[in-house]
């Protein structure tokens, strides 16, 4: 199975001209959506996706977009801290247009083994590492419109696209989304010079059966057309403010069979990896809330807790899912040295709910907690958020019992 993408590769180097006058001195995804550039919104979604590297494809008025992200270090990204990911930033600047397929190909030697590739100037919104789930070497993630017409159609059968772009014929259908996951060796496709991914490339993976596709209904924005951008000033902020899953871990997610710090000690929670997936698929922020008294008492260090997530978070990955952080409580009134204290992180206190919740700024009136212990519903209680406790048994059943009890 292909490892899922770290990579994202943001097509940002057009002109915008159909936004006249707002695009002449900046590019389009620097446009202002709401008080901040529409590119952070793209990045704040890749991040949470755990996306560690973005590498910018530029052109018309590149300086623009590398003056305000620069090498990524929290710049435009400030409010939204998320601790323990960091996002690198790459460019690759074209001197002529050379079209998205130019561009591509011209960065070749910075792009991974596979990537994922997106438009700079529209948002859609799913779970892109259920696209990269797809083998092959492309894989395009699909929207269905009342009228292709305006798009070209793409046919599929099964998982493999069998027409793309096709202009003929009107009515329902489903069109290439602008989100991709590309390998190199696809790029190689490519011809030199000035091309086209929609031209060029994508009917070539086709005839030779190597394009792959799947429809996908997330939120979606275009700020090409000035009506557009006009309807992402209230659009995206809504869009942003999701419900969110607060996950207790030991317990929840895992056995609990105490200070759990070793990926042999680990075991799945029967439908665990489903049940963040199955969040995930519908829009859900999935945030680990955990006590790690383990750390206080000296049984594993914090670095080693660290490294460990990193390899949960791994696991998740590689089955298509994500969480988008965990947050831990490493102090304990009993434990050693400058980890014996109280603290309003651990539980029953709400700190780490409040930071997770300061981070995120999710919807909480949509918004559930799972614990298996009466201190993880305390605390999310004293924060408002609906709390659930788990007993064991399978977690993507209880999960979809829970949601579907509150009306959604
Ligand atoms: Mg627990």
């Amino acid at each position: 199975m292909g490892k899922p993408p770290r990579q994202a590769v943001i097509l940002a180097g057009g002109l915008g001209t159909r936004l006249g006058a707002l695009t002449r001195e900046t590019p389009k995804p620097l446009l202002p959506v709401a008080g901040k550039p529409f590119l952070d919104y793209l990045l704040w979604n890749l991040k949470r996706h755990g996306f560690e590297r973005v590498l910018f494809l530029l052109g018309y008025k590149a300086m623009r977009i590398i003056e305000h992200y620069g090498s990524g270090a929290g710049h435009g990204l400030a409010d939204d801290a998320q601790r323990n990911t960091r996002l690198e930033v790459e460019y690759a600047v074209e001197t002529e247009p050379m079209g998205t397929g130019g561009a591509l190909r011209l960065a070749k030697d910075y792009l991974d083994e596979r990537f994922l590739l997106l438009n700079g100037d529209t948002l859609f919104d799913f779970n892109y590492l259920d696209l990269a789930l797809l083998e092959g070497p492309a894989a395009v993630a699909l929207r269905r419109v009342p009228d292709t017409a305006r798009y070209g159609r793409v046919r599929l059968e099964g998982n493999r696209i069998i027409g793309f772009g096709e202009k003929e014929g009107k009515g329902p259908g489903l069109i290439n989304g602008g989100v991709h996951v590309l390998s190199r060796p696809a790029v190689e496709l490519l011809p030199e010079g000035v091309s086209s991914l929609e031209r060029d490339l994508f009917p070539r993976l086709v005839e030779r059966g190597e394009l792959l596709g799947k429809p996908y209904e997330g939120f979606f924005l275009d700020i090409g057309l000035p009506e557009a951008y006009t309807e992402a000033q209230k659009a995206l902020p809504a869009w942003r403010k999701k419900p969110a899953v607060f996950l207790d871990r030991d317990g929840v997610l895992n056995h609990d069979e105490g200070y759990t710090h070793r990926p042999e000690q680990w075991r799945w929670t029967e439908g665990a990896v489903e049940a963040v997936k199955w969040l995930n698929d519908r829009g859900y922020l999935v945030l680990v809330i955990t006590n790690q008294a383990g750390i206080a008492r000296g049984y594993y260090t914090e670095e080693h807790f660290l490294q460990f997530t990193a390899w949960i978070h791994e696991q998740l990955r590689l089955a298509g899912a994500h969480l988008e952080a965990t947050y831990y409580c490493p102090y304990h009134p009993q434990g050693l040295g400058p980890y014996r204290r109280d603290s309003e992180d651990r539980k029953p206190n709400p700190g780490m709910f409040l930071r997770a919740i300061a981070d995120w700024q999710p919807d909480l009136s949509r918004s559930l907690a799972i614990g298996d212990k009466e201190s993880d519903l305390q605390a999310a209680q004293a924060v408002g958020v609906r709390a659930l406790r788990f007993a064991g048994g399978n977690l993507l059943r209880f999960v979809q019992d829970a949601l579907s009890e509150s009306g959604r």
